[in-house]
């Protein structure tokens, strides 16, 4: 079987019976591949699938979209209006249905969370965008007891009565990104190089591409070239993945960092868009600064507008403050959310403009200025208020952008003179000996790995450290370089102010919520999903090795440094500094490290964020671990863990061959 792209549960509508009725809905465990999509029975007890219900050749799709939602849904899945429900009682309800149409009709699958839909909507359209039959009209709503509820057409294979594309924004239907732009698997990747290829224009060169810089840099070598916010630039060469060759608009040239750069033409990121459960998720944390602050609203306004008034929120009263954002009421589409004072409303108001389309795939907010983008209507309104509360001066975030790391200190620029480096305080010590925080040229924060003697192969970890360096992802502590010319030598990496995550959860006085620890492991996830894409392996991944930032995001270190310590306690899987408690039977037995034994060790690791840092098996010492876990024994449910939680970490721990094969599938189960 080719490779897994995709795994997930979803509730699918049975496609044989005439009449609907709560008993065709069924959940079945999906699988997507570069050539079939197929479902499963799941038995949720093992956390295991069982046999193969059906299955679609990916060559016979025609179109993959969303569906309006039903009118009339079945009791069990139907969302009282009015009630409050908890999030996990709408995903147990599989609220957003999507179709994927072939030669039998279409198919409807029900997700239990709109970013799971959209997640794959987007990687169906990336396997079926070279399919010879696709269609450019749908049906928008389901085909029900025997029509269509959209255009009342009888026949199941009836052309669709619907123009496709009317809400994307973006041109080439295979460049669909989703909103949060997630590492590419080693399939998206292949696919990715076979939908770009050079398009050839008269005179035989190449067609120019061009993005905005999202951040300001300031070029570290004499090669990089200096990016400022906002401004354009050509790219020349994107030869190396980390650094592109790049010309500014008086034509200088020079690398620059590409994770400091968007696509001009066809991206929002510049404005943030935010998907509805992001904005939820803001709408909390608001609603708590909210509380506290509520002797100063006299008025109660509708709920979000009050929050996004707050003193606590980003817009904090800047008049023309705006945000993109996903529709709440209109799904699939935009609403721009705007601040504004007037003359006679000196307290200002915020205002919800959703961005319409023509028939002709046209957007506009304030009609008659219509627009072939979204990024082009914002720009024309940044200018203009023309209709809106006030024009759109400030794009706010939901978060402080803060700029990314960039692989290494410059292009090229891996081997880092000491003289640039001054130290601060001393962070801890670990296998190599102390760690200190310090700066790089005075400015940029670093930490300093000053490699104990005779604690490393130090040669080969050089000639390695080449490779790690263009390991580059946000949720990996990123590798600035090394300084090898003196003793000890030093190792440069990204400074994360929280430090060591175990620590953190082990210090934490305040009860961590269950949303971060998720939010923690997802983290994690992603760093992990973007290392197995690049076929590297950890080896050593436990709390103890993933870091904190100010932000409290997650990041994940020491990503294969364990193959240069020499030390025998910590090499032999019998010794006593041996991960022995984060490895599977078959590293335990065999000594086989593979993708699947750091998806174990990421089993371990969520047990570890779900207890808050304790030691796993800790009565156990590490030769009655090894008894127990090649015996078939597990870890238990922390307290913290939800079933599904627990069912998704307990997933890691099966025996190799049935193992989750990619950690980008879990993370994808765990959204
Ligand atoms: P080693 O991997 O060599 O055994 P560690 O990475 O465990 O050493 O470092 C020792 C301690 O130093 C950690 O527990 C952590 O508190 C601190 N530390 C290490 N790297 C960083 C960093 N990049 N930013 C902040 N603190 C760090
Ligand atoms: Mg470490």
């Amino acid at each position: 079987m080719s490779n897994v792209i995709l795994e997930g549960i979803f509730l699918k509508r049975s496609q044989q019976k005439k009449k609907t009725s709560p008993l065709n809905f069924k959940k079945r465990l999906f699988l997507l591949t570069e050539s079939k999509l197929s479902y499963y029975e799941y038995d949720f007890e093992r956390g295991r699938r069982g046999s193969k219900k059906g299955s679609v050749d990916i060559e016979k799709i025609t179109c993959v979209e969303t569906v309006a939602p039903e009118n009339n849904p079945p009791p069990e899945r139907r969302i009282p209006k009015g009630e409050d429900l908890s999030e996990t009682d709408i995903i147990e309800r599989f609220p957003y249905p999507f179709q994927v149409v072939y030669d039998e009709g279409p198919l409807y699958v029900f997700s239990p969370t709109e970013e799971l839909r959209s997640r794959w909507i987007h990687q169906l359209k990336n396997v079926i965008c070279y399919n010879a039959n696709l269609v450019q009209k749908y049906h928008p709503c389901f085909w029900t007891d025997g029509q269509y509820l959209c255009c009342s057409q009888t026949a199941k294979m009836a052309m669709g009565c619907q123009i496709l594309g009317g809400k994307s924004f973006r041109s080439g239907r295979c460049l669909l990104k989703p909103d949060k732009p997630l590492p590419p698997t080693p399939e998206e990747n292949k696919m990715m190089k076979k939908q770009l290829p050079p398009e050839p224009v008269p005179g035989g060169q190449s067609r120019t591409r061009k993005v905005v810089a999202l951040y300001d840099y300031l070029p570290m070598t004499e090669q990089d070239l200096e990016l400022q916010k906002g401004e354009e630039y050509i790219v020349l060469e994107e030869s190396n993945e980390s650094w592109w060759r790049a010309q500014d608009q008086n034509g200088k040239e020079g690398y620059i960092p590409s994770n400091y750069v968007t696509e001009t033409k066809d991206s929002l990121e510049m404005y943030e868009s935010l998907n509805p459960l992001q904005f939820a998720l803001g709408t909390w944390l608001l609603l708590a600064a909210y509380f506290k602050d509520r002797s100063s609203f006299p008025t109660p306004y509708p709920t979000h507008e009050m929050l996004m008034m707050s003193p606590a929120s980003k817009f904090q009263g800047k008049d023309g403050g705006f945000i993109v954002r996903d529709s709440i009421s209109n799904t699939g589409k935009y609403t721009v959310s705007v601040f504004g004072k007037s003359s006679g409303d000196p307290q200002g108001m915020i205002r919800h403009y959703v961005v319409c389309s023509t028939p002709q795939n046209q957007y506009f907010l304030a009609e008659k200025h219509l627009f072939n983008t979204i990024p082009e209507l914002i720009n024309y309104h940044q200018h203009n208020a023309a209709g809106l509360i006030s024009r759109l001066k400030y794009p706010v975030s939901s978060q402080q952008r803060t700029a990314p790391s960039t692989a290494g200190l410059g292009y090229g620029a891996w081997e880092i003179d000491p003289k640039d480096l001054t130290f601060l305080k001393e962070l801890g010590t670990g296998q190599f000996g102390v760690v200190k925080h310090g700066k790089w040229r005075g400015q940029h924060d670093v930490a300093v790995k000053m490699i104990k003697e005779g604690s490393m192969s130090e040669d080969a970890f050089i000639e390695e450290a080449k490779v790690m360096m263009n390991l580059s992802h946000e949720k990996l502590v990123q590798l600035f370089g090394v300084c090898t010319k003196e003793r000890p030598i030093l190792i440069v990496t990204e400074y994360l102010s929280k430090g060591c995550l175990l620590t953190y959860l082990r210090d934490t006085r305040r009860s961590l919520q269950g949303t971060e620890l998720l939010e923690m492991c997802k983290d994690v996830c992603e760093a992990m999903g973007y290392l197995e894409s690049k076929q590297f392996l950890h080896r050593d991944l436990a709390a103890r090795n993933c870091l904190i930032s100010e932000q409290g995001v997650v990041k994940v270190s020491d990503f294969g440094l364990s193959r240069y310590v020499l030390d025998d306690d910590y090499i032999s899987s019998m010794g006593s500094k041996f991960p022995v408690r984060w490895s599977p039977p078959e590293v335990l037995l065999y000594s086989k490290f593979s993708s699947k034994s750091d998806i174990w060790a990421f089993g371990v690791l969520m047990w570890e964020i779900y207890t808050l840092g304790k030691m796993p098996y800790e009565r156990f010492s590490n030769s009655e671990t090894t008894e127990h876990v090649t015996k078939g024994l597990r870890l238990y449910r922390p307290q913290l863990a939800s079933e599904r939680v627990y069912a998704i970490m307990y997933s890691c721990w099966h025996e190799v061959r049935r193992r989750q094969p990619t950690a980008e599938i879990l993370f994808a189960r765990i959204q």
